[in-house]
């Protein structure tokens, strides 16, 4: 039978996200570096937080538990892993 992994989508909602330039708490506590400062302004006039690399992301839920906006939410999914 096949055994599901874990597999991850991470969304930040850039009208909640306060700035990186403020804040970027996400950043620093997300270890495999998913996460970066948007290279565009947001209708806030700050570069929020966005998702660089979706694929690193390990599940740990510490940028959903800690932002300080409830931006960041991590969606959970599974997927059949035959290999
Ligand atoms: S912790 Fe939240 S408010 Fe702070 S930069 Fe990240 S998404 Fe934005
Ligand atoms: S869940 Fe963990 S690994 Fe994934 S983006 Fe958030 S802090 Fe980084």
């Amino acid at each position: 039978m096949a055994r599901p992994r874990r597999r991850t989508r991470v969304h930040i909602d850039p009208r909640l996200c306060k700035g990186t330039e403020g804040c970027g708490i996400c950043i620093s506590l997300c270890r495999p570096q998913v996460l970066a400062p948007a290279a565009e302004l947001s209708p806030r006039g700050v570069h929020t937080a966005t998702v660089a690399a979706a694929e690193a992301c390990t599940g740990c839920d510490l940028c959903m538990l800690y932002c300080p906006e409830l931006a960041v939410a991590v969606e959970h999914l599974e997927e059949a892993d035959n290999g």
